[in-house]
């Protein structure tokens, strides 16, 4: 098993669906952990109980991370409670999707200024602190749709590829300094994100998948565990698809 022992990590959008799952694990391997959330606070205080009771500290903090100034607070008060940062994953997200022809300016915005502003946002402010410490682990949750597209989600799918393209430019930047950086493109992986989708579809979907299910939020934990292991510090700038084949 992977040791993140005197680990600390910070993960955005921690008190559901997948960023819930990779706090546990990441707690599971010995990481302190920030658990972040921006509407429910019920949901994050179940998830730091959690935490807890496996024997990790644990901190909660509500910030979007759309905003730039509660973006930076949440990483500086990520440091100062819980002493270091050690592991960033940009995990918060969200959708609203349709055609393009019926697509608002503020379906648009509100997609790119979370899923990929809100990156950039706790970046700048971690890297900072990283820069100091030389070491680090960044993994940006994108997906496929910023690998290959999907009907209904141009604001999504542009939000998911423009994390690929900052992440392997800040590899680039940061590599010398003993930082890495990666992506986590999961696949189909049922979360309230993804409730309104009818069986139908899902149907429809699934048959595209080569390992003929849709994943599960252990399963993108897990390559994100690995990716903030020691076992992977000469990986960096990677995009690693936990799709079930769907992506290849
Ligand atoms: P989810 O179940 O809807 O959970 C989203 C989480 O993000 C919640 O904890 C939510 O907190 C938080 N959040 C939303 N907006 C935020 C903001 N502005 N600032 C801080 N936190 C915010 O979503 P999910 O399915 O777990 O998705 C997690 C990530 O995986 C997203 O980046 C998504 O794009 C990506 N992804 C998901 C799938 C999939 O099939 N599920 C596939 C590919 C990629 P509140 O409850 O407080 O709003």
């Amino acid at each position: 098993m992977v040791s993140l022992t005197r680990k600390v990590a910070l993960v955005t959008g921690s008190s559901r669906g997948i960023g819930r799952a990779i706090a546990v694990e990441l707690a599971r391997c010995g990481a302190d952990v920030m658990v972040n959330y921006v509407h429910e606070a019920e949901p994050a205080a179940e998830v730091a109980r959690e935490i807890e009771s496996l024997g990790r500290r644990v901190g909660v903090f509500q910030a979007d991370v759309g905003d730039f100034e509660q973006a930076t607070t949440l990483v500086n008060t990520t440091i100062d409670t819980l002493g270091q940062l050690d592991i960033l994953v940009n995990n918060a997200g969200i959708i609203r999707d349709t055609l393009l022809m019926r697509m608002s300016e503020t379906d648009w915005d509100m997609v790119l200024r979370v899923d990929l502003k809100g990156t950039f946002n706790t970046c700048k402010a971690a890297t900072r602190f990283m820069l100091r410490q030389r070491s680090g682990r960044i993994i940006n949750i994108s997906s496929v749709s910023g690998l290959m597209g999907q009907v209904g989600q141009t604001n999504y799918a542009a939000a998911k590829a423009g994390v690929i393209g900052f992440t392997k430019s800040l590899a680039r930047e940061l590599g010398n300094r003993g930082i890495t950086a990666n992506v986590v493109a999961p696949g189909f992986i049922p979360t309230d994100l993804n409730a309104a989708i009818d069986e139908e579809l899902r149907a429809r979907l699934r048959a595209f998948i080569p390992l003929a299910r849709f994943g599960t939020v252990k399963d993108v934990a897990h390559a994100v565990v690995f990716l903030a292991s020691e076992e992977a510090a000469y990986i960096t700038g990677c995009v690693l698809p936990v799709d079930g084949g769907l992506s290849m």
